[in-house]
């Protein structure tokens, strides 16, 4: 008898079965130069496949593609559109436990505290899209009684999406569903740490869709993303990453008129007023900070305003839960914390360690355990790091990290907490923690931020705006505003009625 396949086997045999290949026009294709580089598990370092490493010509192909099925795919009802993301969520739910096992063991990304859950989030936003079909919605404008005036919503054609490494399939779901269901086709650039799962999506996906509606490229920023933004049939950039690459290609998009969706990152600010509920609030700090995902989130709550008077009580017990949580092999379901994704990224996590360790009268408290199984003993691992008492001008408070290093910073006064918090350079997340309800609502209105809770501190979901301001980025993710404003545009149509 046969014994069924367990789910690590099933995930490094897809690794295998997609290394080398991008995907266009409906199937895998090897790079056209027959380059590939190794994609490695950060837990253990050992190599689990390769991936395609795309340049210009991929990038003609793989557009030319999706223009060829971009007319066919607009002229379907939105509601025809909306079916098939329904059926290709339906197709994605059947098969979470393969997407989230390749995603663990790609980006170290504990299984049950992240992977599962973000493979979840991802069929949930084909869901969420796939019922906006009949949301594509213009106006009748009352402009003259002898003229019918209207507007008209279009897709914009081809759109490109460059993806990052910390949450690659919620992420990739927030920017590929919302442009398939307005009537567009995309082109999507993977990370170079994370090209094998979201490769297998849109495998998965390509079993719902006509080929060439949705395409993937795996390969380097410049030599792959760099052409992709500058192929004159891409019609739009939504992008995910860092402050510096976000400019660099609204550069690159200003250079053609063609419109961008960024979200480039956050430091982001959690008040912790007196009279915040303890409790909650410590099991709060734990979860905005993603120590579960080594804090490489864009809304980590990196920056700790909390007020002087609760500030020992608060780090004691943020120390505690942090203490009881596990950090080790991230496809062990007994696994709290994963990984960091990549050797490149630990080193400079590890910069900002030093550079902690060197302030004084900071104090530093290294949380959890290291694992101490032989097979992870190269792995990614960093210790869960708060440093208290860091001010507020300092690099560690002003730069993002994106790692498990977050900073506690005392105040006394509300002023001072709201002062601080929005002297940033980022503005993307903000959280308030009190039970007055006078200054949380004061709070939700001054703070500098696109995304602002009070008293809770939960991730992006499907149905909710999501973006920042200052430097983190420009546009909305995530919404039906999102799909309406940045994945259609307009078009006013007047009609003589003489
Ligand atoms: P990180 O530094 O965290 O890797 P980046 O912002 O450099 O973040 O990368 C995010 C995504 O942008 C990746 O898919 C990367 O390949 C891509 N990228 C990097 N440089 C460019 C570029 N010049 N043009 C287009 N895409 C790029």
């Amino acid at each position: 008898m046969d014994t069924p396949q367990q789910p690590l086997d099933i995930a490094l045999a897809h690794a295998q079965r997609l290394s080398g290949k991008h995907l266009y026009a409906g199937t895998l294709q090897a790079a056209l130069s027959g380059k590939t580089f190794p994609v490695a598990s950060p837990a253990t370092r050992l190599q689990i496949g390769t991936a395609a490493d795309g340049n210009a010509d991929d990038v003609a192909a793989a557009v030319g593609a999706a223009a060829a099925a971009q007319p066919e795919w607009a002229a379907m009802s939105p509601r025809a559109r909306g079916k098939i993301l329904c059926q290709a969520a339906a197709q994605l739910t059947q098969h979470t436990e393969e997407i989230a096992t390749l995603l663990a063991l790609e980006t170290g990304k504990a299984i049950r505290t992240e992977s599962r859950v973000e493979a979840n989030v991802l069929a949930d936003c084909f869901e969420f899209y796939g019922g906006l079909g009949s949301e594509l919605k213009g106006e009748t404008i009352p402009f003259a009684p002898n003229m019918l005036v209207f507007t008209q919503r279009e897709p914009i054609g081809v759109v490109a999406a460059i993806l990052p490494w910390n949450a690659p399939l919620m992420l990739m779901a927030f920017k590929i569903a919302p442009a398939l269901v307005a009537g567009n086709t995309v082109v999507v650039k993977s990370a170079e740490e994370a090209p094998l799962s979201t490769l297998f999506v849109v495998e998965l996906l390509n079993r719902c869709l006509p080929a060439g509606v949705v395409n993937i490229l795996s390969g380097f920023g410049p030599s792959c993303g760099g052409p992709l933004v500058a192929d004159r049939r891409i019609g739009k950039v939504t992008f995910t990453g860092s402050v510096d690459t976000g400019k660099v290609i609204a550069h690159a998009a200003a250079e053609r008129l063609i419109p961008t969706t960024l979200e480039l990152g956050g430091k982001s600010p959690m008040i912790v007023m007196e009279d915040a509920d303890l409790d909650r609030t410590v099991a709060g700090a734990v979860a905005g900070m993603r120590f579960t995902r080594q804090g490489q989130s864009c809304t980590a709550a990196s920056r700790m305003l909390v007020h002087r008077s609760l500030r020992d009580q608060f780090v004691e017990r943020m120390a505690e839960k942090v203490n009881a949580m596990r950090m080790g092999d991230p496809l062990d379901e007994t696994t709290d914390i994963g990984t960091i994704i990549s050797t490149g990224q630990y080193d400079r996590v590890r910069s900002y360690l030093d550079l902690g360790r060197q302030i004084p009268d900071v104090q530093t408290l290294q949380l959890s355990a290291m694992p101490e199984a032989p097979a992870l003993k190269n792995g990614l691992f960093i210790q869960p790091t708060v440093f208290v008492g860091v001010d507020n001008d300092n690099r560690l408070a002003r730069e993002e990290i994106f790692g498990p290093v977050t900073c506690v910073i005392p105040f006394d006064t509300y002023e001072q907490a709201i002062t601080m918090a929005n002297d940033s350079d980022y503005g993307l997340a903000a959280t308030i923690w009190t039970s007055n309800l006078q200054r949380a609502l004061d709070a939700t209105r001054r703070l500098q931020a696109g995304f602002v809770q009070v008293n809770q501190n939960i991730v992006a979901q499907p149905g909710l705006s999501y973006g920042g301001i200052k430097q983190s980025g420009l546009g909305k993710e995530a919404s039906m505003e999102a799909m309406l404003d940045h994945f259609t545009q307009k078009k006013t149509v007047l009609i003589s009625r003489d």
